[in-house]
Formats: structure tokens, C-alpha cells, sequence
């Protein structure tokens, strides 16, 4: 076990522990102050602001858990250390455009080489740009934890702002996206600066037959499905750094018109 700290940066020493297997890993975890590793983009930053002061952090990267194949339904199953990179770059996403385009936008290049999939679910941002498009796509995540695995819906995995409805001695270990058939889907993210910029709202719009999902992000604490397109209006929309709730009320409005359109255009 490695220890490391700069506590005159102001990042508080911790132990690094890294597992080679998932029994291992899940055998380090469930202690206060003990937190899972995946590309650290996240928690770095937290760690470094001080809002996060973990004692040890258990590395996944030799779990072995960064394959991308379809599975036997024709579901896209993606393993958690995947990097977004990886991700966006896998013929696999033929199959699913709307994905490839939605990482494309997601911050940039330096970012999505390190992140992973398992590290951006986990990590609920209400920001994030893949659990409002894997939620609409009725994607789900294998949860690994003491008593076995787990399936939860992308959609049931958060509770609230930056908090998930993970306990401390999960981890997810896979993603699965049902394949998309005659489904069309799109996802937009409005920012107020740069293209790749964190939303100050996201939309996805999935059109299956005569069914429509939508979920709404980022003006919200949570990935939020809507039951209707009527039922934008009475959505509650919580202003920050990116926008007032009244400017993202109108952003919402011209968004999922758009949204909706060119979901209905997409080739899938
Ligand atoms: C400059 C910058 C700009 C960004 N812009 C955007 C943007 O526009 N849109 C967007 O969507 N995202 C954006 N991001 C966020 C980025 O997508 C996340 O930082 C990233 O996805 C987190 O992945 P990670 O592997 O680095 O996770 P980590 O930082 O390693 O972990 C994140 C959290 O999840 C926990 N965790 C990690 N792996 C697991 C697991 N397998 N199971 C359970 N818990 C786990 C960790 O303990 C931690 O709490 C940006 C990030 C940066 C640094």
C-alpha cells in the first residue's frame, strides 16, 4: 500500500491500495474515509478543494474491467475502467450514434482519455452528460458489492446532488445499453460558454413507436425523466453558476422542441 500526500497543497495524505481482483477490491471498501479510484478527474479536484479528505483510495485499474463487446441480445455492454475516450472511439457506437456525439462534446479530449464510464456514473454531478441520455436509453448498471451483483437502472442511481444511491461497499462494475432497434434518440446540452463546456441544461429525447422519453439534467439536482412534453412546464428548475431557474425555464422550452426534432430526423 503506497502512502501519498502534499499536505503543504493542500491535499491531506492517503494510502493507495490496488486491488488485482474484484473480490479484493470490494474487501477494502465500506471503512469511513475509504473511496474508490477510477480516472480520478472528479475526485482529484474534490480532494484538492478539500471537500473530500479520504484516508484510502482503492485503484480499479487492475480489476480488468475496461472490455467493450455486445452482448448476445444485442445490448452494448461497456466495463467500468473504460475510458470515456475508449468509449467514443469503439466501432461498437456504430450502433449508437447518439452516444458517440454526446461524448464528443463532453469536456474535452485531456478529460475523457482519463475518465471512465464507471467513475462519471458514480460520481452524480447533475451535469454530467451520460446519465441523461443513458436513462432515456433505458441503459441499466451491474453493481458489484459483499452480498454479489446487482442490476439498477442508470435512472435509479442517483438521490440528490452529488449523492447516489450507491452504498460506500459497491462498486459498478459494468454498463449495458439495450440495443437501439427503431429507437431514434438525441441528446443537446446547452452551455453558456465553450461547445464542450458543463450544461446549464441537457436534453434527451428517445422516440420508440409512438413512446417518447425525455429526461432533463442539469437544471435539476438529478437526471429527470419527464412523463410528457407538457410536463416541462411544471418542472422544478434549480438556478446555478450556468444560469438563473427562470433562463433555464426558456432554455428547456426552445430545447426540447429541438431536441425532439432532431430525434426524429436521426438515422438512430
Ligand atoms: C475540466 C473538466 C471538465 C468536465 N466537463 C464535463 C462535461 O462537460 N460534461 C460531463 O458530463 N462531465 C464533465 N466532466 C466530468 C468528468 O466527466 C468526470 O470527472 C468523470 O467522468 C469522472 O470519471 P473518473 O473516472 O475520473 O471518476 P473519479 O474521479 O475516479 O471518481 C468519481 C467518483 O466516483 C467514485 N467512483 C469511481 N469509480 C467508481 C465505481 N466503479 N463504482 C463506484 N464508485 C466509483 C469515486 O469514489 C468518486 O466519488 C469534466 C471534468 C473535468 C475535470
Amino acid at each position: 500500500m503506497l502512502k501519498i500526500g502534499e499536505e503543504e497543497r493542500g491535499l491531506s495524505p492517503f494510502e493507495l491500495a490496488e486491488p488485482r481482483s474484484l473480490r479484493e477490491a470490494l474487501a477494502l471498501l465500506g471503512a469511513d474515509g475509504v473511496r474508490p479510484l477510477s480516472g480520478g478527474t472528479a475526485l482529484m479536484l474534490m480532494m484538492k478543494a478539500g471537500v473530500l479528505r479520504p484516508t484510502r483510495l482503492v485503484n480499479l485499474r487492475r480489476l480488468g474491467i475496461d472490455q467493450i463487446e455486445r452482448g448476445n441480445g444485442g445490448e452494448l455492454r461497456v466495463g467500468a475502467m473504460t475510458t470515456l475516450r475508449a468509449l467514443e472511439k469503439s466501432p461498437l457506437l456504430k450502433e449508437w450514434p447518439v452516444i458517440a456525439r454526446t461524448l464528443r462534446t463532453l469536456s474535452n479530449v485531456r478529460v475523457r482519455n482519463v475518465a471512465t464510464v464507471g467513475g462519471h456514473l458514480a460520481h452524480g454531478d447533475p451535469h454530467m452528460d451520460l446519465p441523461p441520455l443513458l436513462s432515456a436509453l433505458g441503459a441499466t448498471v451491474t453493481i458489484a458489492g459483499p452480498k454479489g451483483e446487482r442490476t439498477t437502472p442508470v435512472e435509479a442511481l442517483y438521490a440528490g446532488y452529488l449523492e447516489t444511491t450507491l452504498a460506500r461497499n459497491e462498486l459498478i462494475t459494468q454498463l449495458l445499453v439495450p440495443a437501439m432497434g427503431a429507437r431514434r434518440a438525441a441528446y443537446l446540452k446547452c452551455t453558456t460558454r465553450s461547445a464542450d463546456d458543463w450544461p446549464a441544461l441537457g436534453v434527451a429525447v428517445v422516440l420508440d413507436g409512438r413512446k417518447t422519453s425525455i429526461v432533463v439534467s442539469a437544471a435539476t439536482d438529478r437526471p429527470t425523466r419527464l412523463a410528457s412534453v407538457e410536463a416541462a412546464e411544471g418542472l422544478r428548475i434549480e438556478s446555478d453558476l450556468h444560469g438563473s431557474a427562470q433562463y433555464k425555464k426558456q432554455l428547456l422550452r426552445v430545447y426540447l422542441a429541438r431536441a425532439i426534432h432532431e430525434a426524429r430526423h436521426a438515422s438512430h
